[in-house]
């Protein structure tokens, strides 16, 4: 069965979606709520009315089996789901898109893409499920790079052990929300974390919206935040750039203590669960 593609306009899978008459319920309670008769509307953007900006590097050739170039992977990770975001894909604005696009499908594929760039000048830019509503996946990096590559990880999609007694699963941090309850469920055990997101978001996406800019807010203010995240078993640091030395080298400060939490890259996470039922 061919894979599901999220759509690069909207929420969700291609293929899904409101029915026409779905459609037209929402509109009128839309337009009751805001006391208008009706809407002027956009068409929905097809892909071929999108013009991208030539990529402006090459991946050497040991990277070309997991790397993309292409128009739809570009598209598809050039935003989130935010309101802006949306705006802008209908304002055909891809002025970010990314140059390249790399579907790691293993821990080695993520060592590799982030060696070459950093030899190469090139900003990595982790993607999970991509449904961050603040710019969290836009490749929005200033001039300093030579170009800019979108890293998706969910091709790490998978439950590498569970242990039931201490009610922690050790997973690869692209297995999206569906994949992590369908896997813990015959063992009696959740996640107990249903974003509304659910259906997109993945684990590592979850964990690592700690990031050097806003990690020590995230982890006051969130606990389930800290207690995933401190039990993630291997991390690199990302966005270090963005946040400076400073920031970053107290938020390493902070990790280094065994309650506060990691930030940014999650190959691979241990969650803690719950009891299901
Ligand atoms: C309709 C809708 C409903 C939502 N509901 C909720 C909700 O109920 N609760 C909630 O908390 N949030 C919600 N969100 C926000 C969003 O879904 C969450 O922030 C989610 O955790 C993002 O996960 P993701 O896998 O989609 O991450 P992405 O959007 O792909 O990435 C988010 C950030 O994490 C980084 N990242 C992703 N994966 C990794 C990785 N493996 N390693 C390192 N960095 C990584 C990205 O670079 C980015 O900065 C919602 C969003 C939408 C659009």
């Amino acid at each position: 069965m061919a894979a599901k593609r999220p759509k690069f306009c909207g929420w969700g899978y291609e293929g899904e979606g409101l029915t026409p008459s779905e459609h037209e319920m929402v509109l009128e309670r839309y337009a009751e709520r805001f006391g208008v008769d009706g809407f002027a509307r956009i068409p929905q953007r097809t892909r071929d009315q999108l013009d991208l900006h030539p990529a402006r590097i090459e991946v050497p050739a040991k990277l070309s089996d997991f790397c993309s170039g292409g128009d739809f992977d570009r598209l598809t990770h050039t935003y989130g789901k935010s309101f802006p975001d949306y705006v802008r894909i209908y304002d055909k604005d891809f002025t970010n898109a990314p140059d390249i696009v790399a579907h790691a499908k293993e821990e080695d594929h993520v060592e590799a893409v982030l060696d070459w760039a950093t030899g190469a000048n090139v900003a990595v830019i982790p993607f999970g499920g991509g449904s961050s509503v603040v710019g969290g996946i836009e490749p929005a990096v200033g001039g300093n790079y030579a170009g800019t590559l979108s890293l998706d990880l969910t091709g790490l999609d998978q439950i590498l052990e569970i242990d039931k007694t201490s009610r922690a699963a050790r997973m690869q941090g692209g297995i999206r929300c569906p994949d992590i309850e369908n896997g813990l469920r015959p063992h009696g055990l959740t996640m107990r974390h249903f974003p509304q997101s659910f259906d997109l978001a993945t684990l590592g996406g979850m964990i690592a919206t700690l990031d050097a800019l806003h990690g020590a807010a995230q982890l006051d203010s969130h606990p389930e935040a800290l207690r995933q995240a401190a039990m993630a078993e291997r991390i690199v640091i990302t966005k270090s750039d963005l946040a400076g030395r400073r920031a970053t080298g107290a938020l390493r400060g902070r990790l280094a203590h065994p309650t506060t939490a990691p930030t940014l890259f999650v190959p691979l996470a241990t969650a803690s669960c719950c009891q299901s039922g």
